[in-house]
């Protein structure tokens, strides 16, 4: 960590300043500058407190050398890890291919979705019981005979399972059933329901908060991995934005950014990103490029009768197509689904 002083600071705010870092077990070394004097921390910067530092008189600023994000970090951890759910690998070139409808909406209606899904090569299966809509009038999900319906038909096709998680009390319900639990986008700083899930040992799909910066998300992240669970998986859902011509703005860029700054892998959401399907093959190639361990495409073998989510569902064929063409960009990335 670095103190920079601001250019009237005292000799007696500066003693107070090493006295301080120096009674926290750390070594103060001072730089005196013409103009500036700086304040080099050496020692373990998780037992200094940034905030705490700034407040004290003299200072001008603090730049923290570590991340936040001690075990999300790939300083913590310089390998890609490997998530694996429910026998499915993750991470480190092991692609996943997430597909299935936005909401549960009927046995039948799932069994034929996840039919077609699975036959063109999704390998992770998906389905909303614990719906966050933005109207309580609108479909809330089917909850737990949702969740029985998810775990029959996954086990019928021998896929996992994932499925959403929206309340601290319905986490064991909700791992009791699915081989991974989502965090929407909207949940992403609920740090209780991150606590819980962190707790539950259950891998982790932690999505984007559409207000949220990188590290805000790896923050997120961080919660879940303090609380001893490390099966996190990220994934870039698209952010708010000005542009009114896709539903979020699909910021393909943080995929890569996010890969230079932590371990964990990342896949990417481009039926939420975008909400259409005239572009979400597209977005879906330029996730895979950008570095993406995975993509999750929300499927409806009939979107204009769907519970939610219908607008930007593929249809089956649509997502067979692009499965295809995503397995070809795999190969040029050297990732295999
Ligand atoms: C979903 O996966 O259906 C969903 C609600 O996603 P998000 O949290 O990204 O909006
Ligand atoms: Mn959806």
């Amino acid at each position: 960590m670095i103190i920079i002083l601001s250019s009237e600071t005292s000799e007696q705010q500066i003693d107070n300043l090493t006295q301080h870092i120096e009674s926290l077990g750390l070594t103060p070394h001072l730089s005196v500058g013409t103009f500036r004097t700086i304040i080099g921390v050496i020692g373990d910067e998780s037992k200094i407190d940034a905030d705490q530092l700034s407040a004290y008189p003299g200072v001008s600023s603090v730049v923290p050398i570590l991340p936040p994000y001690k075990l999300a970090s790939l300083d913590a951890h310089p390998q890609a890890s490997v998530v694996e759910v429910g026998g499915v690998k993750i991470g480190g070139g092991h692609l996943c291919m997430i597909s299935g409808p936005c909401s549960i909406e009927s046995a039948e209606g799932l069994d034929a979705i996840a039919s077609a899904v699975v036959q063109s090569g999704a390998n992770i299966l998906r389905g909303g019981a614990y719906k966050p809509r933005t109207s309580p009038y609108a479909f809330q999900g089917m909850g737990i005979d949702g969740l029985k319906i998810l775990r029959e038909v996954g086990n019928q096709y021998t896929v996992p399972v994932v499925t959403e998680v929206t309340d601290p009390r319905n986490v064991e319900v909700v791992s009791e059933y699915a081989d991974m639990l989502q965090i929407g986008a909207r949940n992403m700083q609920n740090f209780v329901l991150l606590t819980e899930v962190g707790k539950c040992g259950k891998p982790v799909l932690l999505k984007r908060g559409m207000s949220a910066t990188i590290t805000d998300l790896l923050m997120s992240a961080e919660y879940v991995l303090a609380a001893g669970n490390p099966n996190v998986i990220l994934c870039e859902r698209g952010i708010k934005s000005f542009e009114s011509a896709t539903r979020n703005l699909y910021d393909v860029a943080a995929v890569a950014a996010i890969k230079t700054l932590t371990h964990l892998p990342i896949i990417v959401d481009p039926s939420h990103a975008t909400g259409r399907p005239d572009i979400i093959p597209a977005c879906a190639y330029a996730g895979l490029a950008a570095g993406a361990d995975g993509v999750h495409i929300e499927v409806h073998d009939h979107p204009e009768k769907a519970f939610s989510d219908g607008p930007q569902a593929l249809s089956p064929s649509e997502f067979a197509a692009t499965f295809k063409k995503l397995e070809e960009i795999a190969r040029v990335f050297g990732g295999t689904f």
